[in-house]
C-alpha cells in the first residue's frame, strides 16, 4: 500500500519535521529545506542534517521530500531572476543530496514574459545544467503537474513530455501528481472513466513509471478551472472517490502519498504537537485504505 504522510513544518529545525511525522504516524515525509518565499537561506549545520537523517530512518519514513521555494522560476527569460533561480534549486537539490531525500518538487515555471516554447526550452536546458553540475548525485528533480494558473507551465502532460524530451529521458527527473492540480487543469478523476483516461494518457506520453510521488489535496475549485485551492480530503470538489481509488490503484502502491491540506494551526512555532486537521485527513485516508470499495465502507460517505 502507498506510504501515507503530510507536509510538515520545520519550524525549530528540520528533525522537528520528522518528530511532527512521527506524531501523526506518517510514513512519508514533505518539508522545505529553504524558505519557501524567501530568496535567502541560513545554511544547513552539519548537526541538523545528521540528526534529520537518524530520526526519518529510525522513523521508517519512505523517501522524504522537499519541495522547492515558490519564488524559483526556471521559465523567466529575465536574466536576474534566472539567475537566482538557477542558485537556489542548485542549492535545494545539495541539500535534498546532503538529507538523503528522494527528491525535491519544483513548479516548472512560468513564462511571464515570453513564450510557451520558449519558457519550456529555459527550464530544460537550466534543469540539464544543474543536473550535470551533480552528475555523482541521487537526488531526483520531480516535476510537479500544476493547476495552470496564469502562465504556469506543465499542466498539460504534452508540456511534461516536452521537458522529458528536452532532457532526453534524464534518468534523475521524475513527476509529483496533485490530485487538486490534475482536476484544476481539466483532468476529471471524479468518474471511473475520467480517472482511468487521465493515467492512461499520461503513460502514453510520459510513462507512469516517472510518477514517484503523490501530493493529496481535495479541490476548492471546479475541474478546468486552472485554480490552485487546495481543500480537506472528500470536503471539495473531488469528493472521496478519487481517493478511493488512487490509493487502491496496486500501479502506485509502493509511493509516498503526503497531504497538502489546510491546517488547523497556521504556524506551528517550536513545540511539536498534533494537528486536529491532519489527524482528520489522514483518518479519511486510511479509512480508503482499509474499505478499498464504495460499498464497502463502513460510513458509506
Ligand atoms: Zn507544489
Ligand atoms: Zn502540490
Amino acid at each position: 500500500m502507498p506510504h501515507l504522510g503530510a507536509h510538515m513544518s520545520v519550524a525549530g529545525g528540520l528533525p522537528l519535521a520528522v518528530d511532527r511525522a512521527v506524531l501523526h504516524g506518517c510514513r512519508a515525509l514533505q518539508i522545505f529545506s529553504r524558505p519557501s518565499s524567501q530568496w535567502r537561506a541560513r545554511p544547513l549545520a552539519p548537526e541538523e542534517i545528521a540528526s534529520f537523517r537518524e530520526r526519518a530512518d529510525a522513523a521508517g519514513i519512505v523517501r522524504p521530500v522537499s519541495h522547492a521555494s515558490y519564488l524559483i522560476n526556471l521559465a523567466s527569460a529575465q536574466p536576474g531572476l534566472r539567475r537566482q533561480s538557477l542558485e537556489a534549486f542548485g542549492d535545494e537539490l545539495d541539500r535534498a543530496e546532503a538529507l538523503g531525500l528522494l527528491g525535491v518538487v519544483l513548479h516548472p515555471g512560468a513564462y511571464t514574459t515570453g513564450t510557451e516554447s520558449g519558457g519550456l526550452q529555459l527550464i530544460a536546458e537550466g534543469l540539464a545544467e544543474l543536473l550535470a553540475a551533480r552528475s555523482g548525485g541521487r537526488t531526483l528533480v520531480l516535476l510537479e503537474q500544476t493547476a495552470g494558473q496564469g502562465t504556469m507551465l506543465g499542466y498539460r502532460f504534452e508540456q511534461l513530455a516536452a521537458l522529458l524530451d528536452q532532457l532526453d529521458g534524464h534518468p534523475r527527473v521524475g513527476l509529483c501528481l496533485d490530485t487538486c492540480h490534475l482536476f484544476a487543469a481539466g483532468y476529471d478523476l471524479t468518474t471511473a472513466a475520467g480517472y482511468d483516461e487521465t493515467f492512461i494518457a499520461l503513460d502514453r506520453l510520459v510513462g507512469l513509471d516517472r510518477v514517484k510521488v503523490f501530493h493529496l489535496n481535495d479541490s476548492k475549485k471546479p475541474c478546468g478551472s486552472r485554480v490552485d485551492r487546495h481543500e480537506h480530503i472528500g470536503k471539495g470538489c473531488l469528493g472521496i472517490e478519487p481517493f478511493r481509488r488512487l490509493l487502491n490503484d496496486p500501479r502506485f502502491a509502493e509511493l509516498p502519498m503526503v497531504l497538502e491540506t489546510p491546517k488547523a494551526v497556521s504556524t506551528s512555532r517550536g513545540p511539536v504537537e498534533r494537528d486536529a486537521y491532519d489527524e482528520m485527513n489522514l483518518g479519511v485516508l486510511r479509512e480508503l485504505l482499509a474499505y478499498p470499495s464504495a460499498n464497502t465502507s463502513a460510513s458509506n460517505r
